[in-house]
């Protein structure tokens, strides 16, 4: 079927037939701007570009919407296809027209590959996700379906793409919103892409022309009002043909014959009580003649989703068999809605109380419908932002396949998502095709791509902090559980006497072996390495056990007999563990600076803090004074001096800078790995000149070794610059 050009005439008259209020000013000006704009434009077809975009801007003035709307619908492809950007159209139009222009071409960039049923899903939500105002994704319907009424002009593969994924996105947002004619009208020309000779047979056994098919049911509908009104108060009728794609999916999906499908017409009756529901079918079955067995009381026996009304298919004298369902306003709004929406109606909630996508989705549907009778309304929908889908965002592998992770989730959480080798191996990640950190939190409509290495030695335990799936969580413990039980096991025995310190808790050899045996005995460990993995890895969480230990210690060390003064618990030795000497003071405590990190081989000196002991600098260290004799409390600076032989390992951090390039950040980890160097955390960002500044914190064990990293890192192509941060 061959659809006629609309013109700026064809749409000035609907906007003159329709009840609704247009400034005509603005959608002129839209106008005259589209037409200049896509004037050098032809469509496949050979006509003008700007027949396209007023066709858009007619169906938006037949769904009822406002003039911005439509306004937006003339301008929907003036950004992306002509010289015209958004600031114009923000100057010329303001941002709300600006902001629904900007928001349909940004739904056109969004790739679409994958069949899958899941990923159709995550897409559908992901566009709606997207047009942060609700009118963006209905410009897009209208947008959509005018293609698809010029489809014949592309190739056939091109004319397949677009009507699957009309079938497997855009009808069923439409079906959501509750805009059946957009629904309908999608789906029966996709079918017609899709499978040309099904939709053909079943055009042609159609008794009625699709002209009378709709002359057919008004025909019924005033026959039925005419005897029904005259008995019983307040009836409504509605009634509607089956779509040639409803029909299409009753006979080849659920296996009818085109004559057992009894409800291609069908008539509904709305009427105030149940009393009445009985007293129309009486009418019905009186008017015309019933098919036997097709009589169903959905009302004395509802359907498990609390679906009432009662059927009946009936022949008139044409001979054409109609459905007729008769029903109370109460049953409507339960078989529109869902029972959730009904008892909201009931109630006179408002959209608030509900927070699942398919209620907001419903309550969209609902205003949409009664928008055609409101001004109000109309306001409403305007408002309508769609914080849709607020607690997930959506984001694209660069295959285009949609993954969907709560908010917050950050480019870890992604990959675990992927595949747990994917997240094993990163050593890096894309966002947009640039390198970003790794705590950096995805959104809707990013591009992610994961930089991962064979040879990368797993994850780091500092990810544990930044992730925020459970998913991706497990996935990483998992992996140090079976990956590193060696290092499970150090770290968990640090952990500990770490803690024990803390509280101050001295342990005998065969003690300490009676608390691991308890703590193990919850935890199903079976012996003390176990314990220690544990804790390693995270199984165990000492901030859970350490306060029932410290108070089963205290009553054994501290009986409640007050006889003598307990014995101080002896200041510990940190000399031999951090390998630095204070001059002249035995057994303090020691810390290292966070501003300077000082390494062995480092010039350093000390600062008696108040309470923690002595703080180690560089020398050089920006806190320490030039001049130390001049500073304020000269006093409290003591020399120190590393010991002779450390075994300690240290943590620093280096800023590389480089020229961008594909693999650096894996080459990069790749030298680290040679040198059994453990990454902590591996950071990159992009400048404004190109070129990719990484921060990478690792162990070193002085600054020998460090010097050796750094000249080992220098020959790597493309490294501009090392320091220390
Ligand atoms: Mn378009």
């Amino acid at each position: 079927m061959a659809w006629p050009l609309k013109t700026y005439d064809d749409l000035l008259a609907l906007i003159r037939a329709s009840e609704h209020e247009y400034d005509l000013g603005v959608i002129d000006r839209a106008y005259q701007l589209a037409l200049k704009s896509h004037e050098e434009q032809k469509r496949l077809s050979g006509s003008p570009y700007i027949s396209h975009p007023v066709a858009v801007a007619c169906i938006l003035v037949e769904l009822g919407m406002d003039t911005e709307s439509v306004a937006a619908g003339l301008l929907h492809d003036v950004v992306e296809d002509t010289p015209v950007n958004l600031e114009q159209l923000k100057k010329e139009f303001g941002a709300e027209i600006a902001g629904l222009t900007d928001g349909v071409t940004k739904l056109g960039r969004i790739p679409y590959s994958s069949r899958e049923q899941q990923q159709a899903e995550n897409l559908r939500k992901m566009l709606i996700a997207m047009s942060e105002d609700i009118r963006v994704i209905i410009i897009k319907l209208a947008d959509r379906l005018h293609n698809m009424r010029t489809i014949e002009f592309m190739p056939p593969q091109k004319q397949r793409d677009k009507a699957l994924e009309n079938m497997e996105v855009y009808a069923p947002i439409a079906h959501r919103l509750g805009i059946r004619a957009v629904k309908e009208e999608l789906e029966d020309l996709s079918l017609r892409c899709l499978d040309p000779i099904a939709y053909e047979e079943i055009e042609s056994n159609l008794e009625l022309r699709s002209s009378e098919r709709t002359a057919f049911i008004e025909l019924t509908k005033k026959r039925i009002y005419e005897r029904v009104s005259t008995l019983i108060p307040n009836v409504y009728l509605e009634g509607r043909v089956k779509s040639i794609n409803g029909i299409y999916r009753k006979m080849f999906m659920q296996n009818h014959a085109m004559d057992e499908i009894y409800d291609i017409y069908a008539v509904r009756v709305i009427v105030d009580t149940v009393n009445d529901c009985y007293n129309v079918l009486g009418i019905i079955h009186d008017m015309f003649r019933p098919i036997p067995n097709r009589f169903k009381d959905y009302i004395s026996t509802p359907k498990p989703n609390m679906y009432q009304s009662l059927h009946t298919t009936v022949i008139g004298k044409e001979g054409i068999p109609f459905e007729v369902q008769i029903r109370t306003w109460e049953m409507h709004h339960t078989a529109e809605y869902g029972i959730a929406a009904h008892w909201k109606y009931k109630l006179g909630l408002g959209a608030k109380s509900g927070d699942s996508l398919e209620q907001r989705l419903t309550w969209i549907r609902q205003m949409l419908e009664n928008q055609k009778d409101s001004d109000d309304a109309t306001d409403l929908i305007r408002n309508i932002k769609s914080d849709l889908v607020p607690e997930e965002v959506f984001v694209f592998t660069p295959k285009g396949d949609v993954i969907s992770l709560p908010s917050g989730s950050t480019v870890i959480d992604f990959a675990y998502a992927i595949h747990s080798a994917v997240g094993n191996r990163m050593v890096g990640a894309k966002v947009d095709k640039r390198i970003v950190p790794l705590d950096y939190r995805v959104k809707t409509g990013e591009i992610i791509e994961i930089m991962t290495s064979k040879e990368t030695r797993g994850p780091s335990r500092d990810w544990l902090k930044i992730v925020k799936t459970s998913e991706a969580r497990n996935k990483i413990r998992s992996w140090f559980k079976r990956e590193k039980r060696d290092e499970n096991i150090a770290e968990g025995k640090a952990e500990l006497e770490r803690e024990f310190r803390r509280n101050n808790i001295e342990l005998t050899d065969a003690e300490l072996a009676q608390v691991l045996e308890k703590i193990g005995a919850k935890q199903n460990c079976a012996s003390s390495d176990d314990v220690y993995a544990a804790i390693g890895y995270g199984g165990i969480q000492l901030w859970k056990v350490i306060p029932k230990i410290k108070e089963d210690y205290m009553k054994v060390k501290n009986p409640p007999q007050p006889v003598e003064t307990v014995q101080p618990p002896k200041p510990v030795n940190r000399k031999a563990a951090s390998g630095v000497v204070v001059d002249g003071m035995e057994n303090c405590l020691i810390k290292f600076s966070r501003c300077c990190n000082p390494l062995p081989g480092d010039e350093i000196i000390g600062f008696i803090t108040r309470g923690f002991g002595v703080s180690i600098h560089k020398r050089n260290c920006t806190n320490v004074p030039k001049n130390i004799s001049e500073s304020p409390e000269p006093e409290r600076w003591v020399p120190v001096h590393w010991t002779g032989n450390v075994k300690e390992e240290f943590k620093t951090t280096l800023e590389i800078v480089a020229n961008d390039r594909s693999g650096l950040l894996a080459d990069i980890t790749q030298q680290l790995f040679n040198m059994h160097i453990s990454i902590h955390t591996l950071n990159s960002r992009e400048t404004k000149d190109g070129s990719a500044v990484i921060l990478a914190t690792i162990t070193i064990n002085g600054l020998d070794h460090l010097q050796t990293i750094v000249s080992r890192l220098n020959n790597i192509p493309g490294i501009v610059s090392i320091r220390r941060s």
